[in-house]
């Protein structure tokens, strides 16, 4: 028996030939803005997002702070949607590091955020008794709404408001890759009206590590200085640059396969008596699914599935969270299912 491993796609390893482009990759002093490598992974994600450049991070979560330092002064306002990654899972790094203030509008079924909600929060500046909003917060897939996707016409209803009010819109995009290939769109489509936009090359896409952060020329230049001083300046890493172009290459369209997958986990799960999930509105690679209290607390059936070998996370209450990737086969959802459903009848024994 076999660890079957679907609590992130962050897991999946390098292919070999993203180790091969690693091993032998041309690097420089990126401080400089001598690597090569990097030099051509921002200027390809840039043109494929429809952005003038672009910048290597750490992490989405380094990229998303980038966003909101280069925007804001501290005091003013971030607006999202309540189940945002920025709100739920950074650290609250937007308050501590950035000083801003996060203001919270509701997330609608579909798991966008309604352009109407989004121009009664917008705050203008010059009121001293009001934080001013800078930025508007989009995130596409929306992971905590298991992996939903925004459309070009919700995003661009978004951004003409907020452009409107003067406030820009900074797309969260660690998983765009898996929006377009869901709704078979060029990914620029989905992020040319935002004024920048950021996606994790760590995640579905297999790199090991590495973000990258898109936006106009004035924008980056403004966010290469916060990276610096955020400590983000990584001198060769040409060598995670060389995977990031590998992945752009190879790793995109194979996401219709974690979507498949992911769909079928779904159908699954929903047929297991005391496990919900409306398996009709799984887009991409996300499967939240909800557990009765008759069959066990949430931790409880954790458990019971890590003694079955089935990895999984816990975004809620009463919510598991399984996420497919390159390294999840159709016979390994099977196989997932058919232990799932296995711990849930014991549990109940
Ligand atoms: C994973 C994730 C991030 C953060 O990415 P890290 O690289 O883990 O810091 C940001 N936003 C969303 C929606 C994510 O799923």
């Amino acid at each position: 028996m076999a660890i079957i491993d679907l609590r992130s796609d962050t897991v999946t390893k390098p292919t070999d030939e993203m180790r091969r482009a690693m091993a032998y990759a041309e690097v420089g002093d990126d401080v400089f803005g001598e690597d090569p490598s990097i030099n051509e992974l921002q200027e390809r994600a840039a043109a494929m997002l429809g952005h003038e450049a672009g910048l290597l991070t750490t992490s989405g979560t380094m990229s998303n702070l980038l966003a909101t330092l280069t925007y804001c002064n501290h005091g003013d306002e971030i607006v999202m949607g309540d189940q945002a990654h920025m709100f739920w899972n950074e650290g609250g790094g937007q308050a501590a590091l950035a000083g801003v203030q996060t203001r919270l509008i509701p997330q609608n079924a579909s798991g966008g955020i309604n352009a109407e909600d989004v121009a009664r929060n917008i705050r203008p500046a010059g009121n001293p008794h009001v934080a001013a909003t800078k930025i508007v917060c989009l995130e596409n897939t929306q992971n905590r709404c298991s992996g939903m996707v925004m459309t070009t016409a919700e995003t661009k209803a978004v951004c003409d408001v907020a452009h409107e009010a003067g406030v820009a819109v900074h797309l969260d995009g660690a998983r765009i890759f898996n929006a377009a290939v869901a709704l078979e769109v060029p990914v620029m489509e989905l992020t040319r009206d935002v004024d920048d936009a950021s996606f994790c090359l760590s995640k579905s896409l297999s790199c090991p590590v590495g973000s990258v952060l898109v936006g106009s020329k004035d924008f980056i230049s403004e966010a290469r200085r916060w990276r610096k001083m955020v400590g983000g300046g990584m001198r060769q890493a040409g060598i995670l640059a060389a995977a990031g172009l590998v992945a752009l290459d190879t790793m995109v369209d194979r996401l219709a396969e974690d979507h498949q997958n992911a769909r079928r986990l779904a159908a699954g799960l929903a047929n297991i008596d005391g496990l919900s999930v409306d398996a009709d509105s799984i887009q991409t690679n996300i499967v939240i699914f909800d557990v009765d209290e008759k069959v066990a607390k949430v931790p409880d059936f954790m458990k019971a599935l890590v003694d079955a070998e089935v990895l999984v996370s816990y975004p809620g209450e009463h919510s598991v969270r399984m996420v497919t990737h390159r390294h999840i086969s159709g016979d390994d959802v099977e196989e997932a299912l058919s232990r799932t459903s296995k711990v849930v009848r014991e549990l109940q024994g």
